[in-house]
């Protein structure tokens, strides 16, 4: 991104309902985004064809326009902003994986899923890390083509360094390490062309110019990949933010057995925007007073990352206020 532009994104995976989990993080994104005259881009994940529906992304949307959580671009329709759809995008993902193929940061793995099984088995037993072991990452010119020539199927396999680390700043969790020597070499794209989630993300944060990364602390493992590929895509990095789980009174993981989770939910009930959106802003962030009641204005004129808890929200509807 231009120095100084702040551009986010919200990705929802259109598999289900929205809910205060998502719906918070599309909220920090857009105060983000406001607070600092950036832009706020709305990403609909739906490569996992199985279980994205159409009836959940219009599920999303409804509810985000509801809450009033508005996105700034996006491909046109009729004159509006549709969202981007990872599943409209597919020969962007295929551009790039092939541009890692020739600059050799990515190689063609032949191995067949028995001979994948027989190496993890083998790793176990000799105690090492489940990590890739077969040959095509060393493999010659001569034996790929031969490969090619029978058209064995073939999977774009990512050259991860054996050794180091990767470190990262995160800007609510502070600095993150990952060792890399247990990673392995990782599939960006199966053998039937499909690209793998970590990759369509990270060409989209690439290529969509995302500066800012503000997301569930359940993607934190996701960014040690990422991070990789965005270094061999070239692309300058992004500044992440990864904000703590929302939990249940309990302290639980915060399900359905608690009540109502879900924006609609509560819409239903007769919930105001306005009254969801302030209580969705302090599950886990606070102006620093005593201070409890904000308008969306306020909000976006006192929103900080830095003010953002490292720690996970709790949950309690009952605290929820302004009824119809
Ligand atoms: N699609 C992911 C989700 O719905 C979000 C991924 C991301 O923000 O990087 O949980």
């Amino acid at each position: 991104p231009a120095e100084g532009e702040v551009r986010v994104r919200f990705a929802p995976s259109p598999t289900g309902n929205l809910h205060v989990g998502g719906a918070r993080t599309a909220l920090f994104n857009y105060l983000f985004a406001r607070s600092k005259g950036g832009k706020f881009v709305l990403r609909i994940e739906d490569t996992d064809l199985d279980r994205s529906t159409k009836k959940s992304e219009e599920a999303m949307l409804n509810e985000l326009s509801w809450l009033g959580l508005n996105w700034d671009e996006g491909p046109s329709v009729g004159g509006d902003y549709g969202p981007y759809r990872q599943s409209e995008r597919n020969s962007l993902y295929k551009e790039y994986a092939e541009k890692l193929l020739e600059s050799g940061v990515v190689y063609r793995c032949f191995c067949s899923n028995e001979e994948l099984e027989q190496m993890k088995e083998r790793a176990k037993q000799m105690q090492l890390p489940p990590v890739y072991m077969g040959k095509w990452s060393t493999a010659s010119d001569e034996e790929m083509q031969q490969e090619l020539a029978k058209g064995t199927p073939y999977t774009y396999r990512f050259r991860v360094p054996k050794e180091g680390n990767l470190k990262i700043t995160d800007l609510i969790r502070g600095e993150v390490s990952w060792s890399l020597d247990t990673l392995g070499d990782f599939v960006i794209m199966r053998s039937n062309g499909q690209p793998v989630y970590n990759f369509c993300v990270t060409v989209d944060d690439a290529t969509m110019r995302i500066s800012h990364v503000i997301r569930a602390e359940e993607h934190l493992p996701n960014t040690l990949r990422q991070t990789l590929i965005y270094k061999a895509l070239g692309f300058p990095m992004p500044s992440f933010a990864h904000v703590s789980l929302i939990l249940a009174p309990d302290r639980s993981k915060l399900s359905k057995r608690h009540g109502a989770t879900s924006i609609g939910q509560f819409r239903e009930m007769g919930y105001l925007p306005q009254a969801m959106v302030n209580y969705l802003a302090l599950l886990g962030w606070g102006d620093g007073t005593e201070n409890e009641f904000f308008t969306i204005d306020q909000l976006v004129e006192k929103f900080s990352i830095s003010r953002v808890n490292k720690s996970g929200a709790i949950f309690d509807s009952t605290k929820l206020r302004w009824l119809n």
